[in-house]
């Protein structure tokens, strides 16, 4: 018998083409700190080199990796650059590529128990480890009445916060008959964009989130949040959310979660923190300060995809009462109805989460655990925050420069004394020479530049170098 004609990549041909993309992933590794940190290209560029039409024979991989170096490649941002203090990190390292790459030669749909118990038990299990090592409040763990999922974005779990905050506030209602348009939800006038998305996404309109004002560290006021549900009771609203931030995008401020859990439990409001980069910072003992207060919390999130070495997408999403979670998402058609679901025995993650289906996401989180163990873990973390804090005092130390704000952990805000103009020019400068990337904020109404230790190949000669190429540039700036 002939065989079947067949187009697909068979395993021994997969095994000689997958070493050669590891291959070339490794090489990328070796020289992407002499890359330019930021793309150049310019818009349409990429497209311009791609062939109109899709080819109509399959084509070699051989041609595929070359066209990587080629055309890919010069319009790629090297997140993964040592070099890299743009925005958050997004940081990567070797066992979480290969818990992905596993994860993708599963190819499994984690939506129920029973469609791939491994794939449900581990994240359960990874993420009481996550509890343990970051020192969260008992209630966030599956063996009390709580429980992690892995979400794919802080944004994600702030949504999936909303809607349980909403549900029950609403004994269900919203659910069934939409949002009423009486529910109000508070956080910081420095949280994350996704808290207001979230707002809009939920129902709950943009125009009901209300935006609490901040102190000199921009950190929020809980006077103010306490005053401004008072005024909204009065009014004939129905507080139901507030979010509070540890460590904010723009600034690292700090919410005072205890004060803010304290006036939510007395006033019966789901709180939720937001802990998306800084929340890391905790595998240290000595940073657990920064979440004092997390057990009046209701849900809690961060993002091991920032600054814990595991590929995007990654957020870990803790909730202190499962079952809140669960009614407001559980959806159970006919097609679905399964005997281990039945038995109440399991759990079925499609019911923590927006979607239905989910990948072997605690794989890639496994691999990082076990690779660096807690001990490796806190290493880098400290590194990072050491090196941040050292470079904040060269910063102090230069009589042209300022900090905008005292840093607590790996992100410095800074500025020079030359105003927003010739600040936007430095960092234009700098990041269009490719030697680093760094973004910028406004505060205290003053355009800030934003400098983030927290790439996993970052070391002290790397700070060092940006260092000097900010004095170097500054000081042709200043010759005018
Ligand atoms: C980065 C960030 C987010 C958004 O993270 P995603 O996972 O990309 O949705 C939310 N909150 C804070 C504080 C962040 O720093």
């Amino acid at each position: 018998m002939p065989e079947e004609k067949s187009y697909h990549m068979t395993p021994s041909e997969f095994r000689r083409l997958g070493h050669a993309a590891i291959d070339w992933v490794a090489d990328y590794y070796e020289r992407v700190e002499s890359l330019p940190v930021l793309s150049r290209v310019r818009p349409g560029d990429i497209r311009a080199t791609l062939p109109a039409r899709p080819p109509e024979r399959g084509e070699p991989f051989e041609a595929v990796l070359k066209d990587l170096s080629e055309l890919i490649l010069p319009g790629i941002t090297h997140w993964q650059s040592p070099n890299f203090f743009a925005y958050f990190p997004a940081n990567a390292s070797g066992p979480a590529i290969l818990g992905d790459l596993i994860s993708s030669g599963f190819g499994v749909q984690g939506m129920l128990w029973s469609t791939s118990p491994a794939c449900t038990e581990l994240e359960t299990h990874v993420l009481d480890w996550m509890a343990e090592m970051l020192d969260l409040p008992q209630r966030f763990r599956s063996t009390g009445s709580g429980g992690g999922a892995i979400q794919d974005s802080a944004s994600s779990a702030a949504l999936c916060a909303l809607i349980a905050a909403r549900e029950r506030a609403t004994g269900l209602a919203s659910n069934e008959r939409g949002c009423d348009g009486r529910l109000t939800a508070y956080t910081s006038s420095q949280a994350h964009s996704s808290i207001e998305k979230g707002a809009k996404v939920a129902g709950v309109g943009r125009a009901n989130l209300r935006l609490i004002d901040v102190d000199a560290t921009l950190a929020m006021r809980p006077e103010q949040l306490a005053q401004q549900i008072d005024e909204d009771r009065r009014a004939g609203h129905i507080p139901f959310f507030a979010a509070a931030t540890i460590g904010t995008t723009s600034s690292n401020g700090i919410d005072p979660i205890r004060a803010i859990g304290r006036i939510c439990r007395e006033q019966g409001l789901w709180l939720h923190v937001d802990g998306a980069m800084a929340g890391t910072a905790a595998l240290c003992p000595e940073f657990r300060h920064l979440q004092d207060g997390l057990e009046l919390a209701d849900s809690y999130c961060f993002n091991p995809h920032k600054w814990m070495f595991t590929n995007f997408d990654c957020d870990c999403f803790y909730v202190a009462d499962r079952k809140a979670l669960i009614q407001a998402l559980s959806i159970l058609p006919e097609y679905l109805r399964n005997q281990a679901t039945e038995s109440g025995a399991v759990i079925d993650y499609r019911d923590w989460q927006i979607p239905l289906g989910r990948r072997f996401r605690a794989l890639k989180l496994w691999l990082v655990i076990r690779h660096y163990g807690v001990e490796g873990l806190r290493y880098h973390v400290r590194r990072h925050v050491d090196l941040a804090q050292e470079f904040a005092r060269w910063v102090q130390a230069a009589p042209r420069f300022e900090l905008a704000v005292k840093p607590p952990l790996n992100l410095v805000c800074f500025r020079h004394r030359g105003g927003d103009d010739l600040n936007q020019a430095l960092m234009d400068r700098l990041n269009g020479s490719g030697d680093l990337f760094l973004t910028h904020t406004r505060l205290q109404d003053r355009l800030t530049l934003r400098m983030c230790v927290g790439q996993t190949q970052t070391e002290r000669r790397h700070v060092e170098r940006a260092w000097r190429r900010i004095c170097e540039v500054a000081d042709d700036l200043e010759r005018g």
